[in-house]
């Protein structure tokens, strides 16, 4: 059986142009004979929207946090009512988006007469976006007759109750995809799911974090053996960087898993970082694709990629960081230390990106969160210490890096006009990074670009498309 899972991001279920596409798309890969499982993604700014609703809510602006929910309402009944004509299903589905808003509406008074938001609310308040979106979709490909049957996501992914980054239960999800999938699938019928939203044993609903559907679309996936893993976007597939940042991005053909991860990890938005792990595990290829450009290759990712002329494959940007500065004489030549400063790290749930040590003194990088604060008064107790946000770290990806000399120097030739901060080669052998002011991060990747990719090599890079 040549099952596959197809995951559509926001764009391309944004509004009943981009569901008539991904329909057209999905019945294609039907009338090739592929039984498809497909993934979606709330409609897009959807996700942001209701957050946005909940910090409102949660600073006791019912009357706020109301509006946003019947503008969302409103935006999701037009899109149902353009795209399902047929009476009885489309009685149905407007049906079921009062009542999803109705108990959102529910939520956001409950929460703005207690005024506090907590992980768990958050949650269920964000999972009412997947989980209309996914009825919606699965309506409109009935009404373009593919058999599809809405699954509510909830039933299959099964997480821990780290809520708002739940950890998805392997071993449960499964069985639960055995159970629940497998049959529909062997009769004939195309599931259709929202991704990113889950539930912990008890039923309570959990999110797998910002980005999450295309891991859920990987979880699946991988449950299920498919064939492969497609995740469907608005851009052609993986480029050489942003194309938002860098119009003269190129496509590239194919990347390793390896690659792939790291650049998820770096930030480069069109993969969630966990999205390659249960593929990896089955070796289970996937592939990015652009539902505006269908016909499009896009990209492919594989256990190993083809040697590529240029050093590098893509560049990331993560923004939003800071850098933390612990310096203490007390840690000439003592040991322990390190792990005293790991400890609070630990202790505030807060990942370390990036790490360099002198004689005296460690600088880190983090995530701007709101625990920098505590995390710096607990630090320090054991040494002075200094923190600055707006920072970003770029990295450079590629397998061909291994054991080149001399990269180093072009790099930094390459961006010698901008102030380095810190700068990690070693811990992967196939990426380089370094930290710089935010504001200086556009300017930093176009230098890159332009100097590692003026003469790509045409096995890997799309040069067509720069040619047209
Ligand atoms: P979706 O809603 O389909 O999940 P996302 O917005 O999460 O889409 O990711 C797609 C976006 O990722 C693109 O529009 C692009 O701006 C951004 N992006 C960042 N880095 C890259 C890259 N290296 N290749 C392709 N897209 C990238
Ligand atoms: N809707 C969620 C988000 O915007 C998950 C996703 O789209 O992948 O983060
Ligand atoms: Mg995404």
């Amino acid at each position: 059986m040549s099952l596959v899972v197809m995951k559509f991001g926001g764009t391309s279920v944004e509004d009943p142009a981009a569901i008539g596409r991904t329909a057209a798309i999905v019945a294609g890969r039907v009338a090739l004979g592929k039984r498809p499982v497909v993934v979606v993604s709330a409609m897009s700014k959807v996700t942001d929207q209701l957050l946005r609703a909940a910090a409102v809510a949660a600073q006791g602006d019912r009357t706020g946090a109301l509006a946003i929910s019947s503008r969302l309402r409103t935006r999701h009944r037009d899109t149902a009512c353009a795209l399902v004509k047929d009476s009885a299903d489309s009685i149905a589905l407007i049906d079921f988006i009062d009542q999803k808003f109705d108990s959102l509406d529910e939520v956001l008074r409950g929460l703005a007469a207690i005024l506090e938001l907590t992980p768990r609310i958050s949650d269920l308040i964000v999972s009412f976006g997947e989980r209309v979106s996914s009825r919606i979709v699965a309506a409109a490909f009935r009404e373009r007759s593919i058999d599809s049957t809405h699954v509510d996501a909830r039933d299959i992914l099964i997480t821990d109750s780290h809520f708002q980054k739940a950890v998805p239960q392997d071993a449960l999800i499964e069985k639960r995809a055995a159970e629940k999938l497998r049959p529909l699938i062997l009769q004939g019928k195309v599931p259709v799911m929202g991704g990113f939203i889950a539930s912990n044993e008890a039923g309570i609903t959990t999110t797998l974090g910002r980005g999450g559907s295309d891991f859920t679309g990987a979880l699946i996936g991988g449950a299920l053996q498919a064939e492969a893993i497609e995740i469907w976007t608005d851009v052609d597939g993986i480029m050489t960087t942003d194309p938002r940042v860098c119009p003269d991005a190129l496509r590239v053909k194919v990347i390793s898993f390896e690659e792939a991860a790291e650049l998820a990890y770096f930030g480069a938005k069109v993969l969630h970082p966990a999205t390659i792990l249960p593929a990896v595990k089955k070796n289970i290829p996937v592939l990015v694709l652009n539902s505006r450009n269908p016909a499009c290759e896009g990209t492919r990712i594989t256990s190993l990629a083809p040697h590529c002329r240029s050093p590098f494959k893509s560049i990331a940007v993560k923004k939003k960081l800071s850098i933390i500065d612990v310096v203490a004489s007390r840690m000439l030549m003592t040991h322990g230390y390190m792990k005293e400063i790991f400890t609070i790290f630990d202790k505030h749930q807060c990942a370390v990106d990036m790490v360099s040590t002198s004689e005296v003194s460690v600088s880190l990088t983090v995530d701007s969160n709101d625990n920098l604060p505590a995390i710096a008064a607990d630090l320090g107790k054991l040494a002075d210490v200094k923190y600055e946000g707006k920072k970003a770290l770029v990295c450079l990806v590629g397998e061909d890096i291994r054991g080149k000399s001399g990269m180093a120097a072009q790099v930094f030739t390459a961006v010698r006009h901008i102030n380095v901060r810190m700068i990690s080669q070693g811990a992967s052998e196939i990426n380089m990074s370094f930290m710089i002011d935010e504001e200086d991060a556009d300017e930093a990747v176009r230098a890159l670009h332009a100097a590692f990719f003026k003469d790509p090599d045409p096995e890997i890079f799309d040069v067509e498309a720069r040619r047209c």
